[in-house]
């Protein structure tokens, strides 16, 4: 008998239009948990880290963790996993919403799609019943329209979708995958879907999650929500404002960049976009599966060029590359630019960082208004903002070159663009200013994922949480440990069980790791110790870290833009600060060390693998 995890991966090739399910092998997932580290492990197992992304030799695997369908509150989540074809590298993004949990409830821990459909599909999943539909009614729509008719064209309106819009379709670098108003967001996995002729999945379930210690669970449970209730900050002030809180705390500290990165401290907009401020755009909350907190924010405009667009959202990251990122203040339009983006299934970070990179190259003069199809692209000019995020989404005119991402964007402009193009690893910087949290900036640059804020979060610096400890932002010493100690436990706790993290920054960060244990255990009646959760997170992030370095990366892309390591923030409360090429290298060989890492290659040593019983020589 299984207890916690479904015991089934089902396998779907969309070449030959055939599945089929493997039972779980606990012995496989159990030292990675489950969610993003079964997803890593299986991606490095079955994936050869040299193919193109967007070729049907990728895969792309859908992995929910233990946790999920437990009861639990705030666990409804999922890893969706495969070779990002924005980066090159290991591309996973988490999403929370209902489908995970109704995945998991089918009777699954893990859906891998492999091969590419010869026409657009759909995969259903009712329990043990899956089948590929033809989706070329549904080819075209955006992601509002393809959930809705596709569930009447099944008569199950109660079923949970997961698919892309014509982004996906069109294969946009950073095209997302969106199910009910959530966002698998960032690495462009709506792109490998789309490269696969895959427009949606659906799935039902009716299982149930089995508890191997019931009573033990339920008083665990209890503990966890009295946490959560003692939290000074989850429901006062997370339940009603939802992540766009941060936009004060990051103007507080001087760190919402703006402009391309040009303008952090000087534009800073709060008395427009600061999350009081879009309090009151508020019509109703909306929450992940089993959520008491509630944190989405559904936001309507009333009046003016864009009334009548309704969002989830913009959360923080949206509020930050809709609208500081293109110095944009007019809230209104910012509510409209990140509907369109998950209408059109784009990944709101990387759109905004994009169009703002065009909205420079055009200040500075190295792009005409001719280049770019006549448009006003000027920094705060909404208009523009809009007009761009549809031509990326068909790939129309001066759009197909943003599709690309900053990166390739700039090699293909040339005239010394790639200046001003802002990327680790291939992808757009999210809304963080690292120049003034140092801990924080070593993470962008050593994530897997590359530019990631939430691969290793520091609270420490954004939030002043003092666990492990408390931290001076702008200290560099001590960071290369910190940022592992960040990146282990948010992996382990975040991306593999997985809890929302949002939950664990605002409630649980101090007792996550004994509680997740507790949980584990009491879940799945597997011994699992404190140290063992860290451990299963510092495991996921080495062996993403092999299949990055087979596919060509080594410190030498451990690195940040060079606008952040030459020039400094120039005004506000941060001002003056940089992170210099030397202070990277002086954090980098911390965190190597810190590690047990190779300082030359920044890869693990054999010693390393050995110590975490990973049967895998680079
Ligand atoms: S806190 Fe927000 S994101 Fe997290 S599970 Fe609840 S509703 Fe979802």
């Amino acid at each position: 008998m299984v207890y916690g995890y479904a015991g089934k991966i089902l396998y779907v090739d969309l070449s030959t239009k055939e599945a089929c399910t493997k039972d779980l092998d606990i012995d496989h997932v159990h030292p990675v948990i489950g969610g993003a580290g079964l997803g890593i492990k299986m991606l490095y197992e079955e994936v050869n880290p040299k193919i193109d992304s967007l070729s049907p030799e990728n895969k792309l695997i859908f992995s929910v963790g233990p946790l999920v369908g437990s009861g639990a509150p705030c666990v409804s989540r999922m890893a969706v996993v495969a070779k990002s074809p924005l980066t090159g590298a290991v591309g996973m993004s988490l999403s929370g919403g209902f489908f995970p949990t109704e995945l998991k409830f089918a009777g699954y821990d893990a859906v891998i799609v492999s091969g590419k459909s010869d026409k657009p599909a759909y995969i259903w999943i009712h329990d043990d019943n899956v089948t590929i539909g033809d989706a070329s009614d549904l080819w075209g729509l955006t992601t509002t329209d393809t959930q809705l008719i596709l569930k009447e064209k099944l008569n199950h309106p109660e079923a949970k979708i997961a698919c892309i819009g014509p982004a996906g379709e069109n294969l946009v670098r950073y095209a997302c995958i969106i199910n009910e108003r959530r966002a698998a967001g960032r690495k462009g996995l709506g792109a490998v879907m789309g490269s696969k002729n895959l427009k949606a999945i659906a799935v039902k379930g009716t299982k149930k999650v089995k508890l191997a210690h019931e009573e033990k669970f339920r008083q665990a449970l209890k503990k966890m929500h009295e946490l959560m209730k003692q939290s000074p900050a989850l429901y006062p002030s997370f339940s009603k404002l939802g992540t766009p809180m941060t936009v004060e705390v990051t103007v507080e500290l001087g760190i919402l960049p703006a402009k391309n990165w040009t303008a952090t401290g000087i534009f800073a907009p709060i008395e427009t976009l600061g999350g009081e401020a879009q309090s009151t755009y508020t019509v109703t909350r909306a929450g992940c599966y089993g959520c008491p907190v509630r944190c989405g924010q559904v936001k309507i405009v009333r009046n003016g060029p864009f009334a009548g667009f309704l969002t989830e959202g913009p959360e923080f990251e949206s509020t930050y590359s809709l609208g500081t990122m293109v110095g944009v203040n007019y809230f209104p339009a910012v509510i409209a630019a990140d509907r369109l983006c998950d209408e059109y299934g784009l990944d709101s970070i990387s759109t905004g960082a994009n169009i703002a990179f065009a909205m420079e190259l055009l200040e500075k003069g190295v792009l005409s208004q001719e280049d770019v199809d006549g448009i006003n692209l000027k920094f705060g000019n909404y208009e523009a903002l809009v007009k761009m995020i549809r031509k990326i989404a068909f790939r129309d005119g001066f759009g197909n070159v943003l599709a690309e991402g900053v990166k390739r964007a700039s090699e293909i402009i040339g005239r010394g663009s790639e200046k001003y193009a802002l990327h680790i690893k291939g992808m757009e910087l999210p809304g963080y200013d690292v120049r003034g949290a140092k801990a924080h900036g070593l993470s962008y640059a050593t994530a897997y994922t590359g530019a990631d804020h939430n691969r290793g979060y520091a609270i420490q610096e954004i939030f002043n949480v003092p666990v492990p400890y408390r931290v001076d932002r702008l200290a560099i010493e001590g960071k290369g440990k910190l940022c592992r100690w960040n990146q282990d436990v948010r992996t382990a706790v975040c991306d593999c069980m997985p809890l929302c993290v949002f939950v664990f920054d605002m409630g649980l960060a101090t007792n996550a790791l004994e509680l997740m244990a507790e949980l584990y255990e009491a879940l799945t009646g597997l011994k699992m110790r404190t140290e063992d959760v860290q451990k299963a997170g510092e495991r996921v992030n080495n062996i993403a870290r092999l299949f990055n370095f087979r596919a060509g990366f080594t410190r030498a892309d451990d690195k940040l833009p060079a606008r952040l390591m030459e020039e400094a923030i120039p005004g506000g409360p941060s001002k003056g600060q940089m992170i210099s090429r030397e202070e990277l290298n002086k954090m980098l060989d911390e965190y190597y060390e810190a590690r047990g890492w190779d300082k030359e290659k920044g890869m693990p040593t054999k010693e390393k693998l050995s110590e975490l019983a990973l049967p895998i020589i680079p």
